[in-house]
């Protein structure tokens, strides 16, 4: 911050705060030049020949190279997986709890190592890297490790076994934590897997490869095939496998279901959100709209839960959007590396053009468009915090899930109408509710269609908590005992 101190009034107008840069060290990890595939417990060039480039999308620097798998690649993963799962499967359940743990602790070394490689290959802020990516992704698997010697008592009178090989494949937005939410609960319930993470984020999964060499994970517990969409069609194509566990978009969740229908492949999808954030006149507004910032800013919106429908009670529209603008104006965007960055980098230029569609669609349609004076870098990818007021239910940013810093604010009147607009999509996945008033928290969850309801808060996330969508926004659940299930059959 800056030495000298401001005036009051100036400091009220906000913005006029500088912060003096504060870097988090890069050195802190170094990659390889080039990564094989993760099989059979090292590091293989692929079968495919074949290689791409991961660069960061906040500079655009090339980092390292990376395998494409291909169906040879991928068949030799899954026998790795088949063969592991023989004597993992039969292994004393505490015996795979004490891997489970180590993994744990050695995500908390290496914490500052891997929030430094999530943030350089995905461009999220280092500030989120570190305080909620790398330990809600070692508090998964301490949890997970908990269960494993206990699952009889998470299912009493039945008696679970492991399905065999999981096909796990990831996105971008959560690159690490999305790997912790799928490797967890399927070794702790016996299984093996094969994970096929992002194409633009596939550092930190290579790095917790060597992880598992730290761990002592037996050889083929877990494989880890990179590449890009048609390495993760190959996988799902595969016959040796016993489960696919998806997390994406809701176009490709639907193409895998087709494609393992007939098959005897349990199946799990983690898809698309478009969530309600809904603010009643009786709420803490300030704390209310720190709650909006956090649901449609935090990772750039780059969430599938995000809270980017805003729907605002009609008599306090005014006050809400002019305190949200206010605050909007004080956000930081910049380096994913320095510690005060509160909105990094759009993970791709795709992902950038996407948003930008949106975003135009939602200006032709009508809708008023407010973005605080930020400087952006000229280098990477780059979107400015973005509000929409004036929006109607048909506009395409109230009904497409945008994937990036985009809010849509809409109003109601009565509980009912928030009700009813807020279910007024094709997804499901989650809510927030703002009011004093306890009991019409619980009011409103009962009747919400969304799979998490968050009260007076947002995007809080817990291990113990399940997750997971109604409607297009898939089914099953990952975390908590409900996570263990999608992993087991029961004799
Ligand atoms: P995506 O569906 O394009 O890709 C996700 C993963 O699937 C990637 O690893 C990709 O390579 C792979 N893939 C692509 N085509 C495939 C195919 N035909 N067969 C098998 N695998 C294939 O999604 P994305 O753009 O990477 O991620 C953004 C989407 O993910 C958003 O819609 C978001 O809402 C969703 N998401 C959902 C959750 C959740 O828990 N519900 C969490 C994070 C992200």
């Amino acid at each position: 911050m800056g030495a000298v101190e401001k005036p009051r009034a100036e400091v009220a107008t906000t913005a006029a705060w500088d912060y003096a840069p504060a870097p988090e060290a890069r050195e802190i990890v170094s990659f390889e030049r080039r990564y094989g595939l993760f099989i059979g417990g090292e590091q293989v060039a692929p079968r495919s020949r074949s290689w791409f480039t991961t660069i960061s999308p906040s500079t655009e620097e090339p980092l390292a190279e990376v395998a494409q798998g291909g169906p040879k690649d991928v068949g030799l993963a899954v026998d790795a997986a088949r063969e592991a799962f023989r004597t993992w499967s039969r292994r004393k359940p505490s015996e795979r709890a004490k891997v489970l743990f180590r993994i744990a602790r050695i995500l908390q070394e290496r914490a500052r190592e891997l929030a430094v490689a999530e943030s350089l290959d995905g461009g999220k802020p280092i500030k989120e890297s570190r305080d909620v990516d790398l330990p809600l992704a070692a508090a998964h698997f301490f949890y997970y490790a908990g269960w494993a010697d206990k699952l009889e008592y998470a299912f009493p009178g039945r008696r679970p076994r492991p399905l065999g090989v999981a096909a796990q494949i990831v996105p971008w937005n959560f690159p690490l934590l999305m790997l912790a939410w799928k490797i967890a609960p399927a070794l702790a319930c016996g299984n093996t897997v094969v994970l096929k993470p992002a194409e633009t984020t596939p550092l930190t999964a290579m790095l917790f490869a060597d992880v598992c060499r730290q761990a002592e994970v037996p050889p083929g517990v877990v494989n880890i095939v990179t590449g890009d969409g048609s390495t993760g069609a190959y996988l799902v194509r595969e016959q040796g496998i016993d489960k696919v566990a998806f997390t994406g978009s809701t176009e490709v969740g639907k193409a895998i279901q087709r494609e393992l229908a007939g098959r005897e492949v349990s199946l799990t999808l983690e898809l698309g959100g478009k969530a309600a954030n809904i603010v009643f006149d009786d709420c803490a507004l300030d704390q209310a709209v720190e709650g909006i910032v956090n649901g449609i800013y935090f990772n750039q919106g780059h969430v599938c839960c995000a809270g980017s429908r805003l729907l605002v009670q009609e008599s306090i529209h005014d006050q809400l959007v002019g305190k949200l603008k206010r605050r909007m104006s004080t956000l930081r965007v910049g380096d994913p590396l320095d510690k005060n960055t509160d909105v990094g980098a759009i993970n791709s230029s795709a992902q950038l053009e996407r948003i930008a569609e949106l975003v135009q669609s939602g200006v032709e349609e009508g809708a008023e468009l407010y973005q605080p004076p930020c400087r952006l870098p000229e280098k990477g990818w780059w979107f400015a915090p973005t509000v929409f007021t004036n929006v109607a239910q048909s506009h395409r940013i109230a009904q497409e899930e945008i994937f990036g810093p985009v809010l849509s604010v809409l109003t109601f009147r009565t509980p009912d109408e928030a009700v009813e607009k807020a279910n007024n999509t094709m997804y499901g996945l989650s809510a927030g509710v703002w009011t004093e008033k306890g009991s019409r928290i619980l009011w409103m969850a009962e009747r919400l269609r969304s799979g998490v309801v968050w009260g007076n808060t947002f995007n809080r996330f817990d291990p113990s908590s399940p997750f997971g969508g109604y409607k297009e926004s898939g089914f099953g659940r990952e975390g908590g005992r409900h996570g263990l299930e999608p992993y087991l059959r029961f004799e």
